[in-house]
């Protein structure tokens, strides 16, 4: 990995003043510790019983670990004042980090397979939110998912929801999960409606299938915005077609390692999608989970190469990515 680039540290020195945007930010991935243990131990679960229970799986280093410590995170959600609480965590990092526009994943899919209320979260979530941006002036948006795996009728189910409890801070409708389970021409018909609806198309993409998985969603759902997207670097046709689109890549580099996803940061092939004239946008993605921050975020695509040019350009994505409304 290179040294850091006088004209990238000069910007790092100025980021914490900075006001930043993330767009690539998971509701139940931005809890904190102290909020884990706090729930673990009053609904008796037990899953999180100290800050030193909760820092032995935090950073998890594994697929199988991540996907275990998702799980467990999910099982302390009763309802809408745990949700709330989350949230509250959520907007703290924010102002903490000066991020003034940032847009949330909420998924009703995953609220439904917990058998919470959609109906009932979203005006609590709406609360936190508010009170946030009257507070800070910052703008915080939604943008639903459903989970790839379960299926285009669970994707329909979320789109369902949003129709029945209109949220005027939904923006975007976006599909996670696993990305080698269904081909990305099974939710055409559910991105139709997605745009219907008013709603942007966004995906998760090329972090665990190669990109071939990009290059399929960029065919059959057309979205504004890819989660991840780093395996697109794999095929430099792919990359001029995403240059020639203006698609961004929401891309978050501390994540990737911490789910194994890459085996270490070097591994990070930003600075070809960069060099590409890919538009990137740099997140956090959990950082409860990933014990990341976005400054954390910024140095590593510093320590990759990046130059000061390259992360201011990297900061304005984040504002020109985000989406209207
Ligand atoms: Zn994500």
């Amino acid at each position: 990995m290179s040294p850091i680039d006088t004209s990238a540290a000069r910007f790092l020195g100025s980021l914490p003043g900075r006001r930043k945007a993330e767009l690539h930010l998971h509701l139940e991935g931005a809890v904190s510790a102290r909020t884990l243990v706090d729930l673990s131990l009053r609904d008796g679960t037990g899953l999180f019983p100290s800050l030193a229970a909760v820092a032995a799986r935090v950073p998890p280093g594994s697929p199988g670990q991540f996907l275990e410590l998702y799980r467990d995170v999910c099982r302390h959600r009763r309802g809408p004042a745990v949700d709330a609480r989350v949230a509250r965590d959520l907007v703290r990092r924010l102002s903490r980090e000066r991020v003034t526009r940032a847009e949330v994943y909420v998924s009703p899919a995953i609220l439904e397979r917990l058998g919470l209320d959609y109906g009932e979260i979203a005006p609590a979530l709406e609360g936190v939110f508010a009170r946030f941006e009257a507070r800070t002036g910052s703008r915080v948006r939604i943008l639903l998912d459903s989970v790839r795996q379960w299926g285009p009728e669970a994707a329909g189910r979320v789109l369902d929801a949003h129709e029945r409890v209109p949220w005027r801070r939904v923006l975007g409708f976006g599909l996670g999960g696993d990305e080698a389970s269904l081909p990305a021409r099974d939710f055409a018909g559910i991105y139709r409606r997605v745009r219907r609806l008013g709603l942007a198309p966004l995906v998760h993409a090329g972090e665990w299938a190669g990109p071939d998985s990009v290059a399929e969603a960029l065919r059959w759902l057309r979205p504004v915005r890819v989660a991840h997207g780093f395996r697109a670097a794999e095929d430099p046709a792919l990359l001029r077609e995403l240059a020639r689109r203006g698609t961004f890549l929401d891309l978050c580099l501390v994540s990737n390692v911490a789910t194994g996803a890459l085996p270490a940061l070097a591994a990070h092939p930003a600075r070809t999608l960069l060099a590409a004239g890919v538009r990137a946008t740099l997140s956090t993605d959990d950082p409860g989970l990933f014990r990341t921050t976005l400054l954390a975020e910024y140095r590593a695509l510093a320590r990759l190469g990046a130059s000061g040019r390259d992360l201011r350009a990297v900061l304005r994505n984040g504002f020109d990515g985000a989406l209207a409304g």
